[in-house]
């Protein structure tokens, strides 16, 4: 930060030097501590509140801005937002629709504040309400953005979603840049690429900038970082410096859960389950507990995630609980139970407890 010196902030630094030596200053400011100290006194009240992050003074052509990973399921968005953000802030897994809620991740940076938004994959067949909501938090996210970052698959033709997509953004982008990141290139044979490349530039020719990634392997990301920079306005904090996401913790260690879910279980699973955290507390001997149901839709998916004599629950659990340990940066116990919620992904009310509105 280059804010402004104030008298209160690093008051040390800023004593002139013919005021008084820094020695006798530490002398003197120990002196009247312990004073202070032993009449129940305190010197921090004396002083000047600390300016919040809003009031800090930003570095001349400070930029900032909401950039929206837009795509069909499976195309690399949620891989892409961790390397851009050089850190984890959404899960990932070979199974499409694995992004269910959009999530925030705020990368805080002298010159810039980027505030990425992952979304669900959009897709044109939705089957169950929570399929339709998935999509409609997508959507609503065009037009929130200062910038969309249309993220392809290119190691595969333009599908109808593709197609879709760049109509909904030729419709609700209107006024705001639209870059390719053409993902998955280390998939990509140089003999198609020309060609391919072309086929997804031909679904929205006035987009703004165009890269090809690999978000997996991190080829270009930097690169795309810096175009991104290059149309993002100038403009000031949102969000304080330190802030990395907008999930709660409470909401990182369902989605962490889910995760090792999606890992180990296969065909229907994944899309039948869900996490609801239960319950998250730090106890006196520093472990953290985490108490959490995993939804299923029917009687006979739940032996299924349970496993022989709990193998499965076991096996998801322990995977579960070093991320979390390694999120929280302490220990955790974490107590999992499987539960039937019939139709869930039907249900207002059981939508609603899983946070869609
Ligand atoms: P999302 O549904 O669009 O958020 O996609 P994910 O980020 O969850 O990724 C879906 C799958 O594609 C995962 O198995 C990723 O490891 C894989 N993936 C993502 N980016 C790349 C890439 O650049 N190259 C390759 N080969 N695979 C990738
Ligand atoms: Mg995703």
């Amino acid at each position: 930060m280059t804010s402004e010196p104030t008298e209160h902030k690093n008051a040390e630094d800023e004593v002139s030097p013919d005021e008084v030596s820094p020695e006798v200053d530490a002398q003197t400011k120990a002196l009247i501590e312990d004073f202070l100290g032993s009449t129940g006194g305190s010197t921090v009240a004396e002083s000047e509140p600390e300016p919040t992050w809003h009031e800090q003074a930003l570095p001349e052509g400070h930029k900032s801005g909401f950039v929206a990973l837009i795509g069909r399921p499976n195309v690399g968005k949620s891989t892409l937002i961790n390397a851009l953000l050089g850190r984890k802030v959404a899960i990932v897994s070979r199974k499409p629709q694995t992004t269910r809620n959009r999530i925030m991740g705020i990368q805080t940076q002298p010159q810039h504040q980027l505030i990425f938004i992952d979304t669900p994959g959009i897709h044109t067949k939705p089957r169950y309400r929570l399929n339709k909501k998935m999509i409609e938090q997508a959507i609503a996210s065009i037009p929130d953005a200062d910038l969309i970052l249309f993220v392809v698959d290119v190691s595969a033709p333009p599908q109808d979603a593709d197609r879709r997509i760049a109509q909904l953004l030729s419709e609700k982008a209107t006024k705001r840049p639209v870059i390719f990141a053409l993902n998955k290139m280390d998939k990509l044979s140089l003999e198609y690429a020309e060609k391919r490349i072309e086929n997804y530039w031909e679904l929205l020719p006035n987009y703004a900038d165009s890269m090809p990634v690999s978000a997996l392997h991190g080829t270009n990301v930097q690169k795309l970082h810096t175009h991104i920079l290059d149309h993002i306005p100038e403009g000031p904090r949102y969000y304080p410096d330190e802030q990395i996401t907008d999930q709660t913790e409470w909401q990182i260690a369902g989605e962490l859960i889910r995760e090792a879910m999606l890992r180990y279980t296969h065909q229907e699973i994944p899309h039948a389950a869900a996490v609801l955290v239960e319950d998250f507390q730090k106890r006196d001997n520093g472990v953290t507990y985490i108490g959490a149901r995993i939804w299923v839709e029917r009687e006979s998916q739940k032996p299924i995630v349970i496993g022989k004599k709990g193998s499965m629950l076991k096996r998801i659990g322990t995977t579960a609980r070093k991320e979390l340990e390694r999120f929280i940066g302490g220990k955790v116990y974490l107590d999992l139970w499987v539960k039937v919620q019939p139709k869930w992904r039907d249900h207002e009310a059981r939508l609603q407890e899983l946070g869609f509105k």
